[in-house]
C-alpha cells in the first residue's frame, strides 16, 4: 500500500507546474504524520484517558455508561431502539432471539430541515411523532404493555444511571437551545406521554457503547466499539476499581473487580492543544464552529469536517491567486458546501484527466478547473484522508495500552469507516506504525472489524440487560 501510494504520487505529479508543485509540497509537509508523532500522541492519549477517569477529571469526559455486564448472547425479547443520526432518525424493532442471534425491522424518518438549530420542543415532537407512526404500523392492535426503548444518543451525556443522560454539550454542528445541561430522557418521555405512545425509555446509550455491546454479543473477541463517522469516539470496558470517579456513586452490590462500559468521548482529546499538529485550517474550523475549544481531535478527523477542510484551503489559494484564477468564489465562500463526499470522490476518480473531480467542482462550486488544479485536489484529498485515518487510530492504540490488550477486535462503524476510500488500510498501517508490527497485514494482532448494528441491536441488548438487573433488584 505504501509503495503503491509513492508510485501513484510520482505519476500524479508528472508534468505539474512548479507553482502547483510547491503547494503540493507545502500541504504534504503540513498533513503528513510520522510514526514517531503517532507514538507521541498515543502516549499522551493514554495519560489523558486515565485523567478522565480520575476524581478531578480531565479533557476527555470518560463517561461511565452503567452497562455492568457483557452480554451472554442469550438475552431475548422485543425491544425498540432509536438513533438520532446526522440525516435520519432510525427506529428499529429488535427481536433478540438468543444464541447470539437477532432480527430487526426498521424505518427511517428524514430529519426536518435545519434540525441542527431547531427548538428543543421541535426535536422531541419530531422523535415522538416518528415513534408513534412506527408503533401504529408494527402493532396495529395496540401493544398490551409499554414497549421498552433504548435511546441511542450520540452526544456526550453524563449518566448517574442508565436511564438518564444530561447533555454536556452538542457536537457535530448541533446547536439546539435548551437541552445542554438537562436530562434528555424525561424530555423524550414527556413528548411520548403527551401523544399517548405506549413506550418506556429504559436506557440511554451512546452509539459507541451500543456498538461495543452489539459486537460483544456476537464476537467475544470484541475489545471496543468505535465510530468513525460524522463524529468520532470510542467505548470499552474498564475495571470498576480503575474508575476512581465512581467512588461514592455505586450501589453496594457492585463488584469492584467487575467491568463497566466507558463512553470515552475522546473527540475532546487535546482540547488543551499540547500535542496534535493543528494547522491554521484546523484552528479556523474550530474558531468558526458553534462550540470553539471543544472536540479538538474530532474536528481534525471526523466526517463532518473533512470537506470543510478542503474548502478552506481552496478558498485561501484562490484568494492568493494561485488557483481558479479570475473565477467567482461565491459558492466556495459558503461554509460546509463541500461534505466528505468531496475528498472521497476525488480519491476514487480513476479517469485519466480527473473528470469526476472536474464535475464535482463545477457542480458544487461553479468553478472550472485546470488539470493541474484537479491533480492538486486529488493529492490534497489523499493527504487529508490519510491524516484522518492515522490520527484516528491513536485512540484505539491508547485504549489497548491502557488495558494491556495485545490482541483483539475493535468493532467499528460510521460513514468514514464504511465508505471513505482507503480508510481501513490506512488505519491498519497507522496501528502498525504505533506498535512496530513486522508481520504481514493479515497477521496484525489488533484488528479493526466491522461492527454489529450498535444503535439497533446494541441499544436493545442494553435495554434487556437493564431490565434483567432491575428484575434482580440490583442497582
Ligand atoms: C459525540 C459522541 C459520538 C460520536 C460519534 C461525537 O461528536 O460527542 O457522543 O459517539 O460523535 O457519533
Ligand atoms: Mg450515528
Amino acid at each position: 500500500f505504501v509503495e503503491q501510494a509513492a508510485l501513484n504520487r510520482e505519476k500524479l505529479l508528472q508534468g505539474i507546474s512548479p507553482e502547483i508543485l510547491r503547494q503540493v509540497e507545502k500541504f504534504e509537509f503540513l498533513f503528513t504524520i510520522s510514526a514517531e508523532k503517532l507514538k507521541e500522541i498515543t502516549a499522551h492519549f493514554v495519560t489523558e484517558l486515565a485523567k478522565g477517569l480520575s476524581k478531578q477529571g480531565g479533557n476527555i469526559p470518560m463517561i461511565p455508561g452503567w452497562v455492568l455486564e457483557l452480554p451472554t448472547g442469550n438475552e431475548t425479547g422485543d425491544y425498540l431502539a432509536i438513533d438520532l443520526g446526522g440525516t435520519n432518525l432510525r427506529v428499529v424493532l429488535v427481536k433478540l432471539l438468543g444464541g447470539s442471534k437477532f432480527e430487526t425491522v426498521q424505518d427511517k424518518y428524514a430529519l426536518p430541515d435545519n434540525i441542527r438549530t431547531a427548538k428543543s420542543e421541535d426535536l422531541w415532537a419530531f422523535i415522538a411523532d416518528s415513534l408513534k407512526a412506527f408503533v401504529i404500523k408494527q402493532y396495529p392492535n395496540k401493544p398490551s404493555h409499554a414497549l421498552p426503548l433504548g435511546f441511542t444518543f450520540s452526544y456526550p451525556a453524563s449518566q448517574d444511571a442508565i436511564n438518564e443522560g444530561i447533555l454536556q454539550r452538542w457536537t457535530k454542528g448541533y446547536d439546539i437551545e435548551g437541552v445542554e445541561g438537562k436530562d434528555v430522557v424525561p424530555m423524550l418521555q414527556k413528548a411520548l406521554s403527551d401523544r399517548d405512545v405506549p413506550i418506556d425509555v429504559v436506557a440511554l446509550i451512546n452509539d459507541t457503547t451500543g456498538t461495543l455491546v452489539a459486537s460483544a454479543y456476537t464476537d467475544p473477541e470484541t475489545k471496543m466499539g468505535l465510530i468513525f463517522g460524522t463524529g468520532c469516539n470510542g467505548a470499552y470496558y474498564e475495571r470498576v476499581a480503575d474508575i476512581p470517579k465512581l467512588e461514592g456513586r455505586l450501589g453496594k452490590d457492585i463488584d469492584q473487580n467487575g467491568l463497566m462500559a466507558i463512553n470515552c468521548e475522546y473527540g475532546a482529546f487535546d482540547n488543551e492543544h499540547v500535542i496534535l499538529p493543528r494547522t491554521e485550517y484546523d484552528i479556523q474550523i474550530d474558531a468558526e464552529s458553534p462550540r470553539p475549544g471543544q472536540q479538538s481531535f474530532e474536528k481534525m478527523i471526523s466526517g463532518y469536517y473533512l470537506g470543510e477542510l478542503i474548502r478552506l484551503i481552496l478558498l485561501e489559494l484562490h484568494s492568493e491567486g494561485v488557483i481558479f484564477k479570475g473565477q467567482d468564489n461565491t459558492k466556495l465562500s459558503e461554509p460546509f458546501i463541500l461534505d466528505t463526499s468531496a475528498p472521497a470522490i476525488s480519491e476514487t476518480d480513476s479517469t485519466p484527466e480527473f473528470s469526476e473531480i472536474e464535475s464535482l467542482i463545477k457542480n458544487k462550486l461553479g468553478i472550472n478547473t485546470t488539470l493541474d488544479e484537479r491533480k492538486f485536489i486529488r493529492r490534497l484529498s489523499e493527504l487529508i484522508g490519510n491524516r484522518a485515518a492515522r490520527l484516528s487510530v491513536c485512540g484505539i492504540a491508547a485504549i489497548c495500552k491502557k488495558r494491556n490488550y495485545e490482541t483483539g477486535h475493535c468493532a467499528a462503524d460510521g460513514s468514514v469507516y464504511n465508505r471513505y476510500p482507503g480508510f481501513k488500510e490506512r488505519a491498519a498501517q497507522g496501528l502498525r506504525d504505533i506498535f512496530d508490527w513486522t508481520v504481514e497485514p493479515k497477521d496484525y494482532p489488533i484488528v479493526i472489524t466491522p461492527a454489529e448494528d450498535g444503535s439497533g441491536a446494541g441499544a436493545a441488548i442494553i435495554a434487556a440487560l437493564t431490565e434483567k438487573r432491575l428484575a434482580a433488584g440490583l442497582s
